[in-house]
């Protein structure tokens, strides 16, 4: 392996060489079946190979392959459209698909730049916003990522609010937050220079953090007063994972333009920078292109999937497990003071704080050891992202938990 993958990708936990996978279940090389509430990053909100997923995708892998789009145009892609248009808030209704989350934010970046004619970019410690070069200078989740990269120009960063780290309360939290976002504008950025506000509404990778009331709403106000865009990366929260189809509707909040991937498509390579018709009728011909975005298979994905999302309410039951599973998480945890800080999180998009980075690792070796699979996230990854599909069965959810349970026992020394 070592030799055909390049280290920087190749090695990441648990590196497990996979044979086949299905629902919430994958099958090692070694015949060994575990739990997957990794879901593939995100990805796959439906699980491994959600059957109407795969007949979509065989039927449009037999009619077209490839556009690519704008030399030809498929009803598939238009449908998958006018189906998220239903689904998005305020009016967020025209899209340019890229195939990527990484996309997804260099084409909301370049669509603020081009309309605002402004060249500089607000975005958050503890952000992730992906790995190109233009998306990475907005990232700041570990110091690491952009090592080696530097300089990254164009962006200043603020403050997000973390309650638990900053040991401060909710709204004392957010109210640091936005001075210090103040402080930025009176004394690094002229708030004229700004053409977005760039947010994950809750951090991904950053740790699962929830900003308190107050936030996202703070940030909205001024980017109406400095007449910057405000972006939501939906990459990671998007598509019923915080028990709403979005999260600009747990929070209340609506953004000017949203960055989607990852679980629009079920595991197809697609993303989407998206945003009122009126705002992408200033982004002309010829501003921004892309070869496979948009791919006709990856639309027929994305198309299944919204589909099922829909029918079966499945943003509705994200937000009602996902209630459970935190009140038995706390429950599990409660009984070992000092191995779990704290669990949060919209709907399915629940994050375990550990006391540290060690106990955390610890805990996910002995989860893996009984047969599940969880990743780490935050910056020392303290967190543990407890992500089950959005239609995983209750009977894998409660063994999922069982598991995780067992696995605090043993770290916490408990037989
Ligand atoms: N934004 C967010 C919020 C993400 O979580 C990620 C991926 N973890 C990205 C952007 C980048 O997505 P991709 O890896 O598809 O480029």
């Amino acid at each position: 392996m070592e030799r055909y993958l390049a280290p920087s990708l190749a090695v990441d936990w648990p590196g497990l060489r996979v044979e086949r996978a299905e629902g919430a279940r994958v099958t090692a090389a070694d015949g060994r079946v575990y739990l997957d509430f990794v879901s593939g990053m995100a990805a796959l909100p439906l699980g491994h190979g959600h059957p109407e997923v795969v007949a979509a995708v065989r039927e449009q892998a037999e009619r077209l392959l490839h556009g690519p789009l704008g030399v030809f145009y498929y009803d598939v892609l238009l449908d998958l459209a006018e189906e998220l248009a239903a689904v998005l808030p305020g009016g967020i209704a025209t899209f340019f698909f890229g195939n990527s989350g990484t996309e997804a934010v260099e084409g909301a970046v370049k669509l603020a730049r081009f309309v605002t004619g402004r060249p500089m970019v607000v975005a958050f410690r503890g952000g992730f916003h992906g790995r190109s070069l233009g998306s990475l200078a907005l990232t700041a989740s570990k110091a690491f990522y952009r090592h080696g990269y530097q300089p990254l120009p164009g962006v200043v960063h603020s403050r997000f609010p973390y309650p638990l780290a900053d040991g401060l309360a909710p709204e004392a939290s957010v109210a640091a937050a936005l001075e210090e976002l103040d402080a930025l504008f009176r004394h690094v950025v002229a708030p004229e220079d700004v053409a977005a506000i760039v947010v994950e509404p809750v951090q991904g990778e950053g740790g699962y953090v929830v900003p308190p009331r107050g936030f996202l709403e703070g940030l909205r106000e001024r980017a109406d007063r400095s007449g910057a865009l405000l972006v939501f990366d939906e990459v990671q929260t998007g598509f019923g994972r915080t028990g709403d189809f979005f999260a600009a509707e747990t929070f209340g909040v609506t953004p000017d333009v949203m960055a989607l991937a990852k679980a629009i498509s079920s595991g197809l390579p697609l993303g989407a920078t998206a945003a009122r018709p009126e705002l992408m009728a200033r982004w002309p011909a010829g501003t921004h292109g892309t070869t496979f975005g948009g791919s006709p298979l990856a639309a027929a994905a994305a198309l299944a999937t919204l589909r099922v999302l829909r029918r079966e309410r499945l943003p509705e039951r994200a937000r009602r497990l996902g209630e459970a599973a935190r009140a038995e998480l706390w429950r599990l945890a409660g009984r070992h003071p000092g191995l779990v800080r704290e669990v949060r999180g919209p709907g399915l998009m629940i994050g375990i704080e550990c006391a540290s980075g060690e106990l955390a690792t610890r805990v996910l070796r002995a989860a893996l050891e009984r047969g599940l699979i969880l990743y780490p996230a935050g910056p020392d990854g303290r967190v543990i992202r407890f992500i089950p599909p959005l239609n995983v069965p209750e009977a894998d959810l409660e063994e999922g938990l069982e598991i995780l349970g067992r696995a605090f026992d043993e770290v916490a020394g408990r037989p």
